[in-house]
């Protein structure tokens, strides 16, 4: 038989199951819970981010929900601490300030330990690095969004302030803190868009014409120096193609609807002939409207290769040639555009 009973704890003098302290012994001995009596948190006033260490990071967690979590940073329990737990109550003392009680429990060489502290949460206020940036005015880079020989459409317009604020969004939420937009300005000559990286800049003018043609090109400008680094600022000059999808035009004699344009040609719908083809830019006689902005007109009648439109403006029926493509019949509606007295009836 083994003799346990022959091992004693050289503190208390208890039978003990190893040949130093019992475990009561080991445990009253062990600081097994050390509680920090403040810990700061700080986080910028104008955005809410929080920063640990000299990092930034988003968060959209209120100071309610973050203090428990705060407060439990600053236990620090011994490694042999088991089934540890810490329960928290916070109270708001000022702005700047709570106060914290923590219940904590553990289990430590199979005895259950347990002890309360009290933790000061510093609440800190600091200007983070894009909310600084973005008082500072500081900018690295400036989108133009121009059209070529033409005003930019409300369209385009909305198109790429949508596109612009998509990235922005999406660098954001993956951390590029100062990848944000500062300004966007409508203007006479475009849109304007103000922007804290280089990066976001690039992703922007390749979004807008990858989605709505044309091309861009890059400026920088020296604009001073900084440890050593040269400090560029960017124009980033994107110029939308004269024509845009569902512009309709005069072509030689016929009426023509923009399906597609890239830097040297032009894909158009023929309204006449009722195809696609292509055609060379300077074939264009002029813009007529969009298809976008089409009105409706009803078919009066169709009658021998002719049909009668109802003009929506002026009530007159207006009679022109039927296409042999135009499925349109007595009754229904079509799309039409105005050129002067004419009307342009749209597929
Ligand atoms: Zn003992
Ligand atoms: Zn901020």
């Amino acid at each position: 038989m083994t003799t346990i009973k022959d091992r004693f704890c050289p503190k208390c003098g208890r039978p003990s199951d190893t040949d130093g302290l019992c475990n009561s012994c080991r445990a009253a001995d062990t600081p097994w819970a050390v509680c920090d009596t403040r810990v700061t948190s700080t986080h910028c006033p104008g955005c809410g981010a929080t920063k640990l260490v000299n990092t930034w990071t988003d968060t959209n967690r209120e100071r309610a929900e973050l203090a428990p979590d705060l407060a439990r940073s600053a236990v620090h329990f011994h490694p042999d601490v088991k089934k540890r737990s810490i329960a928290v109550d916070v109270r708001d003392i000022s702005p700047n300030r709570s106060r914290a009680r923590l219940s904590i429990t553990g289990s430590l060489y199979g005895l259950p330990v347990e002890k309360t502290c009290t933790v000061e949460l510093a609440w800190h206020k600091e200007q983070c690095d894009r909310c600084n940036r973005l008082t500072g005015s500081y900018y690295e880079g400036i989108v133009q969004v121009r059209a070529d020989e033409r005003d930019l459409s409300p369209f385009e317009m909305q198109r790429a302030a949508a596109i612009a604020t998509q990235i922005e969004d999406t660098l954001q939420a993956g951390g590029e803190r100062l990848s944000f937009i500062s300004d966007m300005t409508e203007n006479r000559d475009g849109l304007d868009i103000t922007v804290g990286s280089q990066h976001i800049g690039l992703l922007i003018v390749q979004g807008i014409t990858a989605q709505l043609g044309g091309r861009y090109t890059t400026h920088p400008k020296l604009v001073g120096e900084k440890n050593g680094r040269q400090l560029f600022r960017i124009t980033y000059l994107v110029r939308l193609p004269r024509y845009q999808r569902h512009d309709v035009v005069k072509l030689g004699r016929t009426y023509a609807e923009i399906e597609q344009v890239d830097s040297r040609h032009v894909r158009v719908f023929d309204l006449s002939e009722g195809r696609s083809r292509a055609v060379n830019e300077e074939e264009i006689v002029r813009w007529i409207g969009n298809a976008r902005n089409a009105e409706t007109a009803l078919v009066a009648y169709v009658s021998g290769g002719m049909m009668g439109l109802l003009d929506p403006e002026t009530g007159a029926t207006k009679e022109m040639q039927k296409k042999p493509w135009q499925a349109a019949n007595a009754g229904e509606n079509v799309q039409v555009l105005r050129d002067g007295d004419t009307l342009v009836v749209m597929r």
